[in-house]
């Protein structure tokens, strides 16, 4: 008996075989053991991940190899940095349902911060970047009028974060109808003047609803924004049925401790998923020297590289295009005050 085994487009394995003059085949689906997915939580030592086309989580563990890569990076990285919130992962299934991550895929980009510098802890072992979340395509900058009052400084502080991740920002202005006077659009035409996607947003009279569900259909997004500036209701308006509480106050250790990443992604429509992130108030930009800061406030790109030194801080040296464009008005007077903020707080880091 002569048989040949033959692979179909559609990965199915056909069996054909010749017997008494008569072809038989059989037809039979190749047991992938491979299966890819996306991590959505991590905690602790336990990581959760959506399978490609599926909806449901499934719990895993780490393949023991990790542990050693670990040991090599201790001193600059801790181990939930090289897994984070929205890698892709190759993975096989237990029998008992849960899985063993294989392999870790290359990020497209992440989002990370600098730590708080931890008192008393050795300069060996401290831990100088947290990975937030990887791969994202859009990040979603929420803040509100009222409650609490909308403050350009911290928008602009997370602008320098995404934009020095080469992250794709988009602000949300929400609480609109608390706007009696029409004082706020002038931010909005601050920001788009500078080129951003700006949307004015009510969950109280649906203004902007339609255009930020728009952008987020299709695409991987990262939510961020104070506590209470309306995350969850814009989210529950924009998706009913995923139901997030409202009106929560998220849990997060204050500054000067190692706040583990508490950021997870919730699947929320076909291709559509939301990163949030309740556990990271404040985003120290990781990595940024003092003379780079002006690049990650993009309308400041136009003249930096008239300024006479190609050093130059935009503060007090001399020859500084930066500085005379402000007196002109071609970069406002807000922001340039934003970038004099970030860069007081900024120390040089050692490592790059
Ligand atoms: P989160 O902490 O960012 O997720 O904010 P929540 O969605 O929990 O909302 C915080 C508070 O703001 C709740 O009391 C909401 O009812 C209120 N809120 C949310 N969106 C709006 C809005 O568009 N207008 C007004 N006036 N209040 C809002
Ligand atoms: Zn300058």
């Amino acid at each position: 008996m002569t048989s040949l085994f033959y692979i179909n487009p559609d990965k199915k394995i056909i069996l054909i075989w010749l017997k008494d003059n008569y072809i038989f085949s059989y037809q039979f689906l190749k047991l992938e053991k491979k299966i890819k997915g996306i991590i959505t939580k991590i905690e602790s030592k336990h990581y959760y991940l959506i399978p490609e086309g599926k909806d449901e989580e499934i719990l895993c563990s780490l393949r023991g190899k990790f542990k050693k890569e670990y040991e090599l990076k201790k001193d600059k990285l801790y181990f939930t940095d090289f897994i984070a919130v929205g890698d892709y992962v190759d993975f096989e299934m237990n029998k008992d349902g849960t899985g063993v991550i294989n392999k870790i895929e290359k990020r497209k980009n992440h989002l990370s911060r600098k730590l708080p510098k931890v008192r008393g802890a050795s300069y060996r072992g401290e831990r100088l970047e947290q990975v937030i979340a990887a791969n994202i395509d859009k990040v979603i900058i929420v803040t509100s009028i009222h409650f609490p009052n909308f403050n350009n400084r911290v928008l602009d502080r997370f602008l320098v974060a995404a934009e020095s991740s080469k992250l794709n920002p988009i602000i949300i202005l929400n609480k609109i109808d608390l706007d009696e006077n029409g004082e706020y659009t002038k931010w909005k035409e601050l920001y788009e003047k500078i080129g951003y996607k700006f949307i004015l947003t009510s969950t109280k009279t649906m203004n902007g609803i339609e255009d930020l569900k728009n952008e987020l259909l299709g695409c991987k997004s990262l939510f961020w924004g104070h506590s209470g500036v309306g995350k969850s209701s814009l989210l529950n308006k924009i998706f009913p049925s995923i139901n997030l509480k409202i009106g929560e106050v998220s849990q997060y250790t204050s500054k000067g401790t190692h706040t583990t990443v508490t950021s997870r992604m919730i699947k929320v429509a076909e291709n559509t998923l939301i990163i949030d992130t309740p556990g990271i108030r404040e985003i120290d930009p990781y990595g940024i020297r003092k003379s780079d800061l002006g690049h990650y406030f993009i309308e400041f790109s136009d003249f930096i590289n008239d300024c006479k030194f190609n050093t130059c801080t935009h503060n007090h040296e001399p020859g500084c295009s930066v500085t005379q464009a402000v007196k002109e008005g071609l970069i406002s007077e807000e922001r340039y005050d934003s970038y004099l903020r970030v860069l007081d707080t900024i120390e040089d880091d050692i490592h790059f």
